[in-house]
Order: structure tokens, then sequence, then C-alpha cells
């Protein structure tokens, strides 16, 4: 069976709105008021100054963004902010940057802020199997910190912090990948945001870095390579060097749909909570067939990640739900299971078809009474 795209769950690269890729269509071929393909056009054209223009005003708008927060639009994935962070932030510090240790991403960011500096590991919940997140009764953090860092989507095990942790007198750094625009952001909480595009913003290829002004050196440092000094991205506005032009023109496209179609990042926020409600509700009234991963006040509204009563069965599940065209449904390769990613593109209606196939698939596999 093929998949349909309409009942894409995949945790990412993740589905794009079809308005959007109707119009992406197009500009393959060619952008309308251009005359050009999207994959053919200069980066030095006044047009696509005017594509990074509007998309970092819709960004900063989305995002609730002060003038005094620059918004960037790089490479290398949220990856190389793992390290362009502590490049920046850490280098040289006497004291540690402290960063909560809370799933697979959260330590994938960690091992590479020690190899630029001190890091303290503020909590950690890899004994308990990345089941929940902290309490706040459970953490305590420096005044000394150059930075605290955290990610407020754990995609793979499928927690999300809904608050904002950490101390508002310590520059607070964030990788928002999975929940980007999903939800309204304080942003002025923030000294620096980052997301890549392939979750909830557009196509693999661009990451976007919110940071306010007065939380980089003032110096331009010469010690780093001039790709991973951010001045240097701030002072070309993102034309450093050749930027994904394509991947920010899609970005665009989906901030566009976000603001026109959608209404803005509230209504955003209430159509995914009625989406995840449809998921859990689905899964806590399933008499155990379906045993949510996360603890229940941490659940993701993005990733709501879940096993069966036997591996046998998530094999049956994922080949009958590709049966059925859905497609996506695999748990991460680092914990299996299964994973329903339901980012912003995902309408409503996709994840009411996958709880009518997923109370099917109960009805047909629930044990004997
Ligand atoms: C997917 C993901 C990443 C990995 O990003 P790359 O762009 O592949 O480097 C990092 N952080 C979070 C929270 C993610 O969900």
């Amino acid at each position: 069976m093929r998949p349909r795209n309409s009942l894409n769950f995949s945790g990412g690269p993740g589905a794009l709105p079809e308005s959007v890729l109707q119009q992406v269509q197009e500009a393959v071929v060619e952008v309308p008021e251009v005359g050009l393909s999207i994959l053919g056009i200069s980066h030095r054209s006044d047009w696509f100054a005017a594509v990074v223009g509007e998309l970092e005003n819709n960004i900063r708008t989305l995002l609730g963004a002060p003038d005094n927060y620059r918004v960037l639009f790089l490479q290398g994935g949220a990856t190389q902010q793992f390290s362009m962070v502590p490049m920046t932030l850490l280098r040289g510090k006497e004291h540690a940057a402290e960063y909560l240790h809370t799933g697979y991403w959260s330590g994938k960011a960690i091992p590479e802020a020690q190899r630029v500096g001190p890091v303290r590991v503020a909590w950690s919940g890899a004994a308990a199997g990345f089941g929940r997140l902290p309490g706040d009764d459970e953490l305590s953090f420096s005044a000394n910190a150059p930075y605290f860092h955290y990610v407020s989507n754990e995609t793979v095990e499928g927690l999300q912090f809904h608050r904002v942790p950490g101390r508002d007198d310590v520059p607070r750094v964030c990788d928002m990948s999975s929940d980007f625009l999903s939800r309204p952001c304080e942003a002025e909480r923030y000294s620096l945001i980052y997301a890549h595009a392939q979750k909830n913003l557009g196509p693999a290829g661009v990451t976007v870095v919110l940071v306010r002004d007065e939380a980089l050196p003032e110096e331009a440092r010469d010690d780093l390579p001039g790709f991973l000094n951010y001045r240097n991205h701030i002072q070309t506005h993102s034309n450093f060097n050749t930027p994904p032009v394509f991947a920010i023109y899609v970005a665009l496209l989906v901030t566009r749909w976000l603001m026109d179609e959608i209404g803005g990042v509230a209504r955003m926020a209430e159509i995914n909570r009625s989406k995840a409600e449809l998921m859990y509700d689905l899964l806590d009234g399933s008499d155990g067939f379906y045993r949510g991963r996360a603890a229940i006040q941490d659940r993701s509204l993005m990733n709501v990640t879940f096993n069966l009563p036997t591996p046998e069965l998530e094999r049956r599940f994922l080949s009958d739900a590709l049966e059925s065209g859905f497609s996506g449904l695999a748990g991460h390769r680092a914990i299996g299971g299964l994973r329903a990613s339901i980012y912003n593109a995902l309408p409503l209606s996709a994840v009411e078809q996958l709880a009518d196939f997923m109370e099917d698939f109960r009805r047909a596999h629930r044990p004997a009474p």
C-alpha cells in the first residue's frame, strides 16, 4: 500500500500544509511574481531580500519578539546550534552553563557544550527512562551560570514543558525545534531560541535563530570560524554565504499560512490542543491497550508516544496502518514503540481518521475477556 500524504504522522521532516505544497509546486517551475524557478533565483536579488525580510517580520510577529531581537536563517540544523551556542556564550567562562537532560535531544546538546566549557546538568531524567520532566521543586539554578539551556519539546519521548523553566536573571536558551510556532511564546524571556524548520516550519535545510542583541558578545570574535559567528549573519541579514533559498521561501509560505489561513499562533495552539486531546483521550480510554509513554502532566501536544501490549502487536499496528494510508507512526529508532507526530500542518480531520483506525484496531486485537 502507498501512504497518503494527508495522513503523514512523521516525526520529521514533518508534513506541510496542502495549500503550501500547491504553491511550492508552482514555484519550482516559476515563481509568479518573478518569472524564474525558485531553484534558480539569485540569493542577491531584491526579491529574495524581500522574502527574508518578510519571513523575519512574520516570525517576530508570531513569536511576539521585540525589536531588540534578530531573526537568523542558518544551516547545519539544530545540531549545529548545539555547538554554536556554547562557542558563543560559554567559551572561556569560569562558571558552568546549566542544562536539563530531559531526553534524546537534550542529551545530544550536552556533550557538544562540554567540549567547549564547563557544564552542570541541573536535572537528568535518564535513570527514570525519560518518562517525565522535572517539577519546579526539583530544580535549582545558579545565578552565575553564563546561560541555561533546555529543550521545550522532547520529540523522541513525547515530553513537553508547559511552563518556562529557569530563572529570568540568567540568559535562557531553548531548542524549540519540534514545537516552534505551535503555541504562543514569551519570547522576551529568552536570550536565544533556535528551531530547525523541518518539524513545524518547512523543509529541512534551514534553522531559525532568534537572538536578543544584548545576549551576544560585543566584539565579533575572530577565534571562531566565520560561519559560526552569529554577528556575521546579523550583519548580512542571513546572506553571509549562499543561504538555502528554497527552504527559506517555503518557510515564508508556511508563516503566511499560519497567519492568514489559521489566524495566528493562539488559534494554532487551540487546534493543536484539540488534536492532542483526541489522541490522549483515546489512549486513556483504551483499557490499557494503548499505553501512553509520557507522564500525564508532561505530555507533548506535538508527539504522542505510546506502546501496545506486545512488540508483535506494534508491528502489526504499523503494517495495518500503512495499509490504510497512515505513515510515520513508528517510534524513534532510539526507543521504539509508536509515535504520532501531530505538528501544525496536520489537520484535525487526519487525527480523527487515525483515532477511528486505532479504535478499530483495538476492537480487533484486544485480549479476549
Ligand atoms: C529533530 C530535532 C533535532 C535535530 O535537528 P537537526 O536539524 O537534525 O540537527 C534537535 N532538537 C530537537 C528538539 C529535535 O526535535
